[in-house]
């Protein structure tokens, strides 16, 4: 047996988690079936959202989603993926009952209002920090009909303490003053941190965890298996014999643990990128309520993000509709140059109740770390900390039954 921890998945959940463990004094292999960040990781908004609170699985979410469904609308779903989405939609739609909906969020903001915190205690003596910006997530409304439908998630959101301040249209432009004077209503998190470059920030990482003993591998998991209760990774290059796996391979993760006989209801909700050249003209990640898009000011480019499409996590990528979006940028950044560099997909992982699953397995030393849906890049210092509790055997700072393995 290697006594070493094998963390399957170089996403921001398994980074976190692989130098997590490494900080509690274990020897950690990191395995990416392409690199670090090759997954949802690479290509998200960047938003660090302290204290969301807001599950997707909203009470009348399936009316909203119908609307979505328009086409340009911000939502698809592959008519040939249907019949295998539909029990998971039926999950969804039930944890989006009020008495499901409250529970879930309660659950959720006890790990989002930590997200902060963990991160600063993630980036410290690391070389990662200069991409790590205090700059908020600021909201904006064209109309006052958008601004009060939101008035609920408002209402949760002083319910369970998150910060937030109203803006006024001058205020908004006090914040932002190159956006067009489209904008009536905003909605801003202060407290809220912005990742400049999400793809630099995970090869970072990984790099500070190779520099302090870490190992970082590239080979596809093909099966995880336990004989005997010894876990067994099987790859495209080798067989090992774990002292201790973590699962954390985002919407790939219940294909691994079929081996194990565990299966969760995972889901992707797909969602899309376009880069346009660099712009100073936005200081934060700003989300077009009305259109369902955020505009991020990556170093890299300014990063429109959009979509949920539900698909097979597999299948190709369509890049029509986030294309479409452009005069709609425009509008909103008239100045800007608007010149497509280049267009992504990836696949959040998503289970119907909005709550990750970190949790121990059935088998003593497999942990599983998955499903962050819409919040994976928020939650994985987070998580990282929590995994590492599980596997010390330490009581952690939060309760972990809600996240458990076993509550599907
Ligand atoms: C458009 C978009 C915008 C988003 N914006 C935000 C945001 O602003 N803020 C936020 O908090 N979250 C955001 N998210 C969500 C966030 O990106 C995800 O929740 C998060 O990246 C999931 O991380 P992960 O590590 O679980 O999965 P991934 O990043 O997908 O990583 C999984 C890794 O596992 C590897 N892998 C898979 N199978 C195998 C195998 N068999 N063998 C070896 N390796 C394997 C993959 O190569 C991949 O690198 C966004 C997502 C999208 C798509």
């Amino acid at each position: 047996m290697d006594a070493k921890i094998y963390v399957v998945g170089a996403g921001i959940i398994g980074i976190c988690c692989a130098i997590a463990l490494q900080r509690d004094g274990h020897k950690v292999v990191l395995i990416d079936k392409i690199g670090p960040g090759a997954g949802a990781s690479f290509g998200n908004a960047g938003a660090i959202v302290n204290g969301s609170c807001v599950p997707t699985a909203t009470p009348g979410i399936i009316g909203s989603a119908l609307k979505m469904l328009k086409p340009g609308g911000p939502l698809s779903i592959s008519p040939t993926y249907l019949p295998q989405l539909l029990p998971w939609l039926i999950r969804f739609s039930w944890q989006s009952r009020e008495q499901n909906y409250q529970r879930n969020a309660l659950h959720l903001v006890a790990l989002t209002k930590h997200a902060t915190n963990s991160w600063q205690k993630l980036l410290t003596n690391t070389e990662s920090v200069d991409m790590f910006k205090a700059v908020g997530w600021l909201r904006l409304f064209e109309t006052s009909q958008a601004f009060n439908a939101n008035a609920s998630s408002r209402q949760l959101m002083t319910e369970h303490g998150t910060p937030y301040q109203t803006l006024n249209f001058d205020e908004i432009y006090d914040l932002e003053p190159n956006l067009a004077r489209i904008f009536q209503h905003g909605f801003y998190q202060q407290d809220c941190h912005f990742i400049s470059n999400p793809e630099r920030m995970l090869q970072s990482l990984t790099e500070h965890f190779v520099a302090n003993g870490g190992e970082f591998k590239v080979a596809e998991v093909t099966n995880i298996k336990v004989q005997e209760q010894q876990a067994i990774i099987e790859t495209t290059d080798e067989v090992i014999y774990p002292g201790t796996l973590v699962v954390t391979a985002g919407a790939w993760s219940t294909k691994l643990t079929k081996g194990i006989n565990y299966s969760a209801p995972l889901e992707t909700e797909r969602g899309y990128h376009m880069m346009l050249p660099v712009t100073k003209a936005i200081s934060r990640p700003i989300v077009h309520a009305e259109q369902g898009f955020v505009l991020s000011p990556m170093e890299t480019g300014l990063r429109v993000t959009s979509q949920v499409e539900l698909a097979a996590v597999d299948a190709p990528a369509k890049y029509r509709k986030i294309r479409a979006l452009l005069p709609k940028v425009k509008r909103m950044l008239p100045d800007a140059e608007m010149t497509e560099q280049s267009c992504w997909m990836g696949c959040r992982p998503s289970l119907p109740d909005s709550l990750p699953i970190i949790s121990q397995s059935a088998h003593k030393n497999i942990f599983y770390a998955f499903g962050h849906q819409h919040l994976g890049m928020t939650l994985g210092p987070m998580t990282g900390e929590l995994i590492a509790d599980l596997v010390a055997a330490r009581k952690s700072k939060i309760d972990l039954t809600p996240y458990r393995a076993d509550r599907f």
